[in-house]
């Protein structure tokens, strides 16, 4: 973007791109030119909206300023002030979400070493790093931190482990000489002001170092946007929480819903209830890296317990209203971009933490945790210097209070009240003078001038020069009038310039302080988000779970913290979960819409929910520490990222053979559905037998395949339990209860009425269900095979019922035409391969059947 006076102007291929992202007139430079150059433009005060457009839509955006060239002031050259990307967004805003953190990660690392990350959050000065043994762990970790954009080592990016992560993430691989270790280190000190990065505890993590370099060249050179404001280098360590891969962080709807997009429906959706930006920031990274240390989960607890008091609360929650985002200010204020609104706010909201932490003060939990330093000096000086209300423009004025500077005060004095000081010189001179007649005038020839009558002459002192002779009068000035002159006519101007200047310092002044304010930051985002805990908690009757080292789980009474918020009544059917030593492994049977999904999904989020320190909605809960969570659904759909559903489903199983330990909660949903029964089945009993006897962590596998529950009878660390249903009338109600033992049937048929399949089809569905059982019973074995091609399934069984269709009764199917039905059926079911039919495909293929036969009994009747 070039600016040329009131636009910013592209031209060439970015003025046809933008034109179109933009939904820009796409004009020309040179008109008359047989090859025109093609150019868009946007007018400069709508830059902050289009540029977040833009980047929004995969690009970076360089935009050059026009700047007066020194050695030839005729001349305007451009420069290139800045570059704007999606991980060094635009500052004042628009495209950066409040209740979101703006990663700019770095990724370095050779193949078969040790994988360095870095993480800058330009609009808070924060800035991370950690390492990792390999590339899997890096992108899991890359996955969890949602970076805006990546710079990656150039090494790296052909690697098979980011060919997913790659394509949907802006990213640039500089030079490796960006990832030099030295360099990082000398730039990082430079940018922290210390001498070596020990104070740190970082000095050891080379890689990481490197990458975070690169972070530093890409910002600070490339971007060319200040690190003022970085003041702190967190260097943590990935293996201190849980993980949270990310198909389950999807399947359990944390963050963001499985369909659509906004928050609602998700944990994030229901936790969330804290009063400030950075709260909100701080529980979104909570829920993203729970914690498995119970010291830490347990204060998190006792924290929220010593807010359970409403009133109390209620107190600290409208006072945290007040308060601005103060990371993000701070941030402002130390890259010198902060106007006088955002120092205003930053006071304000100074002013609003002694009352908040006064009240958390009378709490015992929250002893340790309260910050000594609330920084109220800082607040007082800006209150003292700003207006009240300053404007957002730094160059009109009304910015600095009277009293402050006094040269300020005097300019503005003048400005204001000139014509009445002129008066009062006027009076003086008419004394010390004494010609009662004289007059201060004005007119564009002389500016200011003095007025003396002819009768009056004798009495005009020496100094006076003479400037004009009228008819009836002379007209003088006198070098104090001149310089008073000048005064008043450059009177605003000059206290437009001196606010500004004034308002520098003071921002200067402030940005000393920004560590402190950073420090303070972190404590009122913990208070916000405890409070927000406990404020949920509250008022949806959660408990506080006892979290323990141990690897056993017991939830009595417990709801499904989202769904029961979704519907907003009491009918939700709470449920009893346990696992010890003696039920590792539960097969969940039950018909499709009974509650399986539900009531698993419930376990692991509570799980998640007692790792952040949340309370849960349950009677009682004991959990013990989980290391990781896995939630696996069948055959969910990839379709975004090109692989065969069942092939996700089975390469996400994998990781979790890979990747569990004793300590892990699993829970898979419908595993193995995707593909035809029998290999679907045999791959759900080899996984479940795998789970049990190998990894022995806790699992709740859901499963529709009821042979599994022969595991459950047989193996030694497993149960079976269902969930219960009953039937009135052919018709299935559902009870939503949890009860030992596996389910005694699928209901399948009941639940195709009630989804309004057809009733010729689903009569005939029964029929074959009988048919299938009948044949299943006179066989046995581990598992029970059924051979569909021994079934008579369209010989005279089918003809002997009478066939009272009618092709009305179908609804919207359209019979086959062109060839002779019972031909037809014939010729489809020995085409057909029921080994390699997927349930789907059956179903379809029952459909076209039946057609063939209605067309088959229109015929004969
Ligand atoms: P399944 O996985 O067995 O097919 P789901 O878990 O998807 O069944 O549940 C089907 C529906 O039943 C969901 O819409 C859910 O809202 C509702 N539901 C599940 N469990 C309960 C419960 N305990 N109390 C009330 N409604 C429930």
């Amino acid at each position: 973007l070039y600016r040329m006076g009131d636009f910013y102007e592209l031209f060439f291929q970015d003025a046809v791109e933008a034109a179109q992202v933009l939904e820009l007139t796409l004009t020309s430079r040179n008109k008359n030119d047989p090859e025109p150059i093609p150019m868009a433009g946007v007018p400069h005060h709508a830059l902050n909206s289009y540029l977040g457009r833009l980047v929004a839509s995969g690009h970076k955006v360089a935009i050059a300023e026009q700047k007066v060239d020194e050695s030839n002031p005729k001349l305007m050259t451009r420069e290139l002030v800045r570059v704007v990307t999606p991980g060094v967004p635009w500052e004042e805003g628009g495209s950066v979400e409040a209740r979101m953190s703006c990663w700019l990660a770095g990724l370095h690392g050779t193949p078969r070493t040790i994988f360095g990350l870095a993480f800058l959050d330009i609009t808070t000065g924060e800035l991370r790093m950690t390492e990792v043994d390999d590339l899997d762990e890096a992108v899991a970790e890359l996955t969890r931190m949602e970076p805006r954009e990546l710079v990656i080592s150039p090494m790296l990016t052909e690697s098979p482990e980011l060919a997913v992560l790659l394509p949907s993430l802006a990213h640039t691989a500089p030079e490796i000489s960006w990832f030099d270790a030295d360099a990082g280190q000398r730039a990082l000190c430079q940018v922290l002001g210390t001498s070596d990065l020990m104070g740190f505890g970082a000095h050891e993590m080379t890689t990481a170092v490197g990458a975070a370099g690169a972070l530093i060249s890409y910002v600070r050179d490339t971007a060319r946007v200040s690190l003022e404001h970085v003041n702190n280098l967190t260097p943590y360590s990935v293996s201190g929480h849980m993980v949270l891969d990310e198909a389950t962080r999807r399947n359990l709807e944390i963050l963001r819903p499985m369909r659509g997009s906004g928050r609602k429906g998700t944990l994030l959706w229901l936790l969330d209830r804290s009063c400030t930006a950075m709260g909100g920031r701080l529980l979104r990274e909570w829920l993203s890296r729970p914690r498995v240390d119970v010291h830490a989960i347990r204060r998190r607890q006792d924290a929220i317990e010593a807010l359970w008091d409403s009133r109390l609360r209620r107190v600290i929650r409208e006072s945290l209203r007040e308060v601005s985002d103060l990371e993000r200010l701070a941030s402002r204020v130390g890259q010198g971009s902060a106007n006088a609104r955002d120092l205003g706010a930053l006071a304000i909201s100074l002013v609003a933490l002694p009352g908040v932490f006064q009240q958390l003060a009378t709490t015992k939990a929250f002893e340790a945790q309260l910050p000594k330093d609330l920084v109220q000096e800082v607040a007082v000086e800006i209150k003292r210097w700003l207006t009240e209300e300053p404007p957002t423009s730094l160059t009109e004025g009304g910015l600095i209070r009277k009293g402050v500077h006094e040269e300020l005060d005097r300019l503005k004095h003048l400005a204001r009240d000139g014509r009445k000081e002129m008066a009062l010189m006027e009076s003086r001179l008419k004394e010390s003078t004494g010609i009662s007649s004289l007059k201060i005038k004005h007119n564009k020839v002389f500016g200011y001038f003095l007025e003396v009558t002819h009768a009056n002459r004798s009495k005009v002192p020496k100094a006076w020069i003479r400037k004009q002779t009228l008819s009836n009068a002379e007209r003088f000035i006198t070098p104090e009038l001149k310089e008073f002159e000048d005064q008043v006519l450059g009177a605003d101007e000059r206290s437009r310039a001196l606010e500004y200047e004034l308002f520098r310092e003071l921002r200067d002044r402030v940005a000393m302080h920004v560590p402190r304010i950073q420090r303070l930051a972190h404590a009122v985002a913990y208070a916000d988000v405890i409070a927000a805990l406990a404020e949920v908690a509250v008022e949806n009757r959660y408990v506080r779970p006892v979290v323990h080292p141990g690897d056993d789980l017991k939830i009595i009474a417990g709801r499904h913290p989202v769904v029961e918020a979704m519907t907003g009544d009491e009918s939700f059917v709470p449920n009893d979960v346990v696992m010890d030593e003696n039920r590792r492994l539960v097969i969940l049977t039950g018909p499709n819409m009974a509650g399986k999904s539900t009531v698993m999904r419930q376990v692991a989020l509570m799980a998640l929910m007692a790792q952040i320190g949340s309370f849960v909605p349950a009677r009682e809960a004991r959990i013990g520490v989980c290391d990781r969570i896995f939630v696996r659904v069948g055959a969910s759909d990839d379709l975004a990222r090109g692989r065969s559903t069942f092939m996700v489903e089975m390469s996400e199983t994998a990781l979790i053979l890979n990747q569990a330990t004793s300590r892990s909660l699993i829970l898979l949903d419908e595993i193995g559905r995707g593909t035809a029964t029998y290999d679907g089945l045999a791959i759900a009993w080899a996984v479940a037998e795998a789970v049990h006897d190998r990894l022995r962590a806790r699992t709740i596998f859901a499963t529709h395949y009821h042979e599994l529950t022969y595991l459950g009878d047989t193996r030694p660390r497993a149960c079976n339990q269902h969930i219960a249903v009953s039937e009135w009338k052919n018709q299935i109600i559902f009870l939503r209860t949890l009860r030992e033992g596996g389910a005694s049937k699928s209901y399948g048929i009941q639940c195709a009425r009630l989804a309004g399949m057809p009733e010729p089809v689903v009569a005939r569905a029964q029929g074959l269900l009988e048919k299938l059982e009948e044949q299943a019973r006179s066989e046995d074995g581990e598992v029970q095979s059924i051979n569909v091609r021994q079934l008579d399934l369209f010989g005279r069984a089918v003809s002997d019922e009478p066939t009272e269709t009618s092709p009305d009764e179908m609804g919207d199917m359209e019979p086959i035409e062109e060839e002779e039905p019972v031909d037809l059926i014939r010729k489809m079911v020995s085409e057909m391969n029921p080994d390699e039919l997927s349930p789907r495909q059956a179903l379809d293929l029952l459909y076209q059947l039946q057609d063939a036969l209605v067309l088959e009994s229109v015929e004969v009747g």
